[in-house]
């Protein structure tokens, strides 16, 4: 174990397990915040919840390659431990656990996760093998602490949902916390691939966000026809000279499932290259509370 900016720093399962069963021994609450690392604000959001809510955080930082299909950026994926370690100190958290992929993975997985159907629509029509593998790395973390809540971005949804059926599925006995999105001033969801994005695309990025909120003024202005408040969305995209827009979906929050008709509680989500950046975004809206 070392100890950078006064937050342990772990990087085998043992010295986790240890570090945490003592927490537990004492009755203590440990929360998790699973991340890929280059924390930023949004992350730390996350982070100072959960430390509000438990007696220890455990932030674990892993890039996690059954998660990146071929051709992905797994290889370029930025990486600031030191930084990072400083993130976490600043936000509260009580243990970074930090291991390498032969810790993680000391001999290929033949067992798998999959969350059938919600692993398959939206970004798992582009990403078939994404959410396979966040769903066996996260019930990998779940298994080698044992948190007694663990904390998710609103910022990517259907992960949240796809981890929140696991989890009950599987009886797991952690509960999934859902955190909002934090965003920059001109509404872009922080997210540590905004690096990729050069000083001339960046306010570009921000059409994620101007295209969910077209969609719900359309929901808001009476629209219950998921094509036009879809196309609404589309439209605000493509109008961006910048942007190549992938998807914009309305579906029922709790399924992801399309309705014929809007009603409920939604989710707006939407998809777009700007550059080298893949960016992804999405917003609630509840039909019954405009
Ligand atoms: P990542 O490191 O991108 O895998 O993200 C780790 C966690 O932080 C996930 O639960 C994300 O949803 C969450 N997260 C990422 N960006 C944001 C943001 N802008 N606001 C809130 N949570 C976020």
């Amino acid at each position: 174990m070392s100890t950078v900016s006064d937050v342990p720093l772990v990087d085998r399962v043992a010295d986790l397990r240890t570090a945490v069963d003592a927490v537990r021994r004492q009755g203590g609450s440990v929360g998790l915040v699973p991340t890929m690392g280059y924390l930023h604000k949004g992350h730390q959001s996350l982070v100072i919840r959960s430390a509000t809510d438990n007696d220890l955080t455990v932030v674990s930082i892993f890039v996690n390659p059954l998660q990146f299909a071929e051709g992905e950026d797994y290889g370029t994926y930025p990486r600031d431990l030191d930084r990072d370690m400083e993130m976490c100190a600043a936000a509260g958290a009580g243990l970074v656990f930090a291991p390498v992929t032969e810790e993680m993975y000391s001999q290929t997985p033949i067992t798998s996760v999959t969350v059938k159907g919600l692993n398959a629509v939206l970004e798992g029509r582009v990403r078939p093998t994404h959410f396979d593998g966040v769903a066996t790395v996260v019930a990998k973390l779940f298994s080698m602490l044992g948190p007694g809540r663990a904390y998710f971005g609103e910022k990517d949804y259907q992960q949240l949902v796809v981890i929140r059926r696991m989890a009950a599925d599987l009886s797991l006995p952690v509960e999934v916390v859902g955190c909002p999105t934090f965003r920059e001033s001109d509404g872009l969801a922080l997210s540590s691939r905004n690096v990729y994005l050069s000083p001339e695309e960046r306010p570009a990025a921000s059409v994620l966000w101007r295209s969910l909120q077209a969609g719900r003024d359309a929901v808001a202005e009476g629209s219950r026809n998921p094509d036009e408040v879809e196309a609404v969305m589309a439209a605000v995209l493509a109008a961006e000279p910048k942007a190549s827009p992938e998807y914009a979906a309305a579906v029922d929050a709790a399924t992801l499932a399309r309705p014929d008709v809007l009603g409920g509680e939604l989710r707006l989500l939407v998809a777009a290259r700007v550059g080298q950046a893949r960016l992804i975004d999405n917003l609630g809206v509840d039909c019954d509370r405009l």
